[in-house]
């Protein structure tokens, strides 16, 4: 893609582990499920994919073990066009999530081991350190330790490199990472959580936006599931609508395609406004899709919907 500059992405990658069963098992207990998926997942491993499948030029550091999951990894980024800055760590396992699926209700009960991603280090971030400069847009999310990102993201600033939290999950933060980033991208509950109010409408996103603002962030763009995004900045604040791209499916990973498509339209240097209405549009194409890493869309296809 002509004038577009590269994306360098922090996270995690972890095989995801689908149970689906009547009830959970207890204690001491065997019981037979009835479906079994596999899949690529990890936050940033995902927005790595949505970005790479929107044909930017992305590189996602991480840490994996030595194992078939680290295939899987590979194998995921390989078929989205996505660079892999890996540091192998034998001594460790890569990531993976038991994900158990109660058959009645949907709901689900969750085991995350990131393994290997759970040692990523400033230090890891120092072998990476040029790569980060050579950036044009830089994102972490918060599943790797918080000392990792936040070294990243002075580095990025530094070098005046475009810079984007996803506070996911959400967690108590220092102060210096809002100041060292240029967008914070957090969902209701995350923008709930930083700023101890509570997020329901947009009303109440501009109100934790405006919070948010004050602690330092340049654009806080607050994610509203069907209801779209708040992008907010000191003097501007607009409201973009969702947009729909057919019945949805499956909203798991929305979050992920949003930042990744985020991530792919500032780094062909889209406008703020015009960046959140495509990855609303990338979002809106992956929530009619199951899974998370494979729902996400194809710039034709975004073209396409915004056409
Ligand atoms: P998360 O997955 O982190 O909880 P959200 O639920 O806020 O994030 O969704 C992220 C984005 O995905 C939204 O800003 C919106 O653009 C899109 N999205 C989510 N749910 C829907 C939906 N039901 N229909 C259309 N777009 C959706």
């Amino acid at each position: 893609m002509p004038d577009q500059k590269p994306v360098v992405i922090l996270g995690v990658f972890v095989a995801d582990t689908a149970y689906r069963a009547a009830r959970a098992p207890r204690m001491g207990e065997t019981i037979l499920g009835s479906d079994f998926k596999l899949g690529p997942g990890g936050k940033g491993s995902n927005q790595a994919v949505a970005a790479g499948r929107l044909g930017a030029d992305v590189t996602f550091v991480t840490r994996l073990g030595r194992d078939p999951f680290a295939d899987m990894a590979r194998a995921t980024w390989k078929d989205a066009g996505v660079k892999a800055a890996v540091i192998e760590t034998p001594e460790s396992y890569t990531g993976a999530a038991y994900i158990f699926i109660e058959e009645t209700t949907g709901n689900n009960a969750i085991i995350v081991c990131p393994g290997a991603a759970s040692m990523i280090s400033p230090e890891d971030i120092d072998a990476n350190a040029a790569l980060i400069r050579s950036a044009g847009v830089f994102v972490t999310q918060l599943e790797q330790p918080v000392a990792a990102a936040q070294h990243a993201l002075e580095i990025a600033r530094q070098a005046g490199v475009t810079t984007i939290l996803n506070p996911a999950p959400a967690a108590t933060l220092p102060d210096r990472m809002f100041a060292l980033s240029d967008y914070v991208t957090p969902n209701e509950t995350e923008a709930g959580e930083l700023t101890g109010m509570a997020v329901e409408t947009v009303d109440d996103a501009r109100r934790a936006a405006d919070r948010l603002l004050a602690m330092g962030v340049g654009t806080v763009i607050v994610t509203l599931g069907e209801k779209g995004a708040l992008l907010h900045a000191k003097g501007a604040s607009e409201h973009v609508p969702a947009v729909s791209a057919g019945p949805v499916v499956e909203t798991t990973g929305a979050g992920d395609a949003f930042n990744g498509g985020l991530a792919a339209a500032l780094s062909r240097g889209f406008a703020p406004p015009e960046a959140v209405r495509f990855a609303c549009a990338v979002a809106g194409i992956s929530v009619t899709r199951p899974g998370t890493a494979p729902s996400m869309p194809s710039l034709a296809e975004v073209e396409a919907l915004l056409r």
